[in-house]
């Protein structure tokens, strides 16, 4: 999470892109290698798995409707074989269960049609998650995202550099989101990680939780730009946007 730099900066990272539709795969071809990014393609779920047990892969960016075998099955059978980042892309319109695929191993999902500088970002969080997740116990004490800066040790946490009083539990709740940008956080696994056995009958406990962050770090908290819902699934701290 911190701004140090390390080895694997400077190597091109290389994706497998799974897709059908050839407008697609160009446009990615192109812009992926733009922003740095080594693309072998596969244009089904079957020539997708061959060619997975072939290379070595840092990411993958699974297309859901595909010839032969889903993205599904696609993702559930490299989930077997390795821990590679999975992102998953949809179309829009089509029937997504996101909580699905969120529990069948994929790190985040996408929707057609979407703009390259927020899969981009997408590709990068899930990317730098990884490396953190690798590299546990060099990980800063202090989380930085957007506006907000977590004191970790001190259990202090900053606005816009003004300190605000979190209680426990909201402390350790955004962490969780902080630590994962970008990525949608199910309600179960909130509750989970936050509250564990410790969550008891009411249901609004986690939505409670959510309103006094927000009215602390949102300027609006009726219209939050940083605390997402995600309807019926849960919610998501936003990438921060940059400014060109
Ligand atoms: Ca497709």
């Amino acid at each position: 999470m911190g701004k140090k730099s390390n080895t694997r900066t400077n190597k091109r990272i290389h994706v497998l892109v799974v897709e059908d539709e050839e407008s697609f795969v160009e446009a990615l071809n192109i812009g992926l290698d733009r922003e740095g990014f080594d693309v072998s393609v596969a244009r089904d779920g079957q020539e997708a798995l061959n060619i997975f047990s072939r290379d070595t892969f840092d990411l993958v960016l699974l297309d859901l409707m595909l010839p032969k075998l889903s993205g599904l099955d696609v993702c559930r059978s490299i989930r077997n074989l390795s821990d590679v980042p999975i992102i998953i892309v949809s179309a829009k319109g089509e029937e997504v269960d996101m909580v699905l695929m969120l529990e069948i191993g994929a790190d985040d999902y996408v929707t057609k049609p979407y703009r390259l500088r927020e899969l981009v970002a997408r590709m990068r969080a899930v990317l730098r998650r990884r490396e953190v997740h690798e590299q546990d116990d060099l990980v800063d004490e202090i989380i930085e995202q957007g506006p907000i800066r977590m004191d970790i040790d001190a259990r202090r946490c900053f606005v816009n550099d003004e300190e605000i009083k979190l209680r426990k539990k909201e402390f350790a709740l955004l962490r969780l989101l902080l630590e994962n940008p970008g990525r949608v956080l199910t309600r179960e696994v909130l509750i989970d990680r936050v509250w564990g056995n410790d969550y008891v009958g009411d249901t609004k406990t986690l939505d409670v939780h959510i309103k006094r962050l927000r009215s602390l770090i949102e300027d609006d908290p009726k219209s939050p730009i940083h605390i997402t819902t995600v309807r019926g699934v849960g919610y998501r701290f936003e990438l921060t946007k940059s400014s060109s």
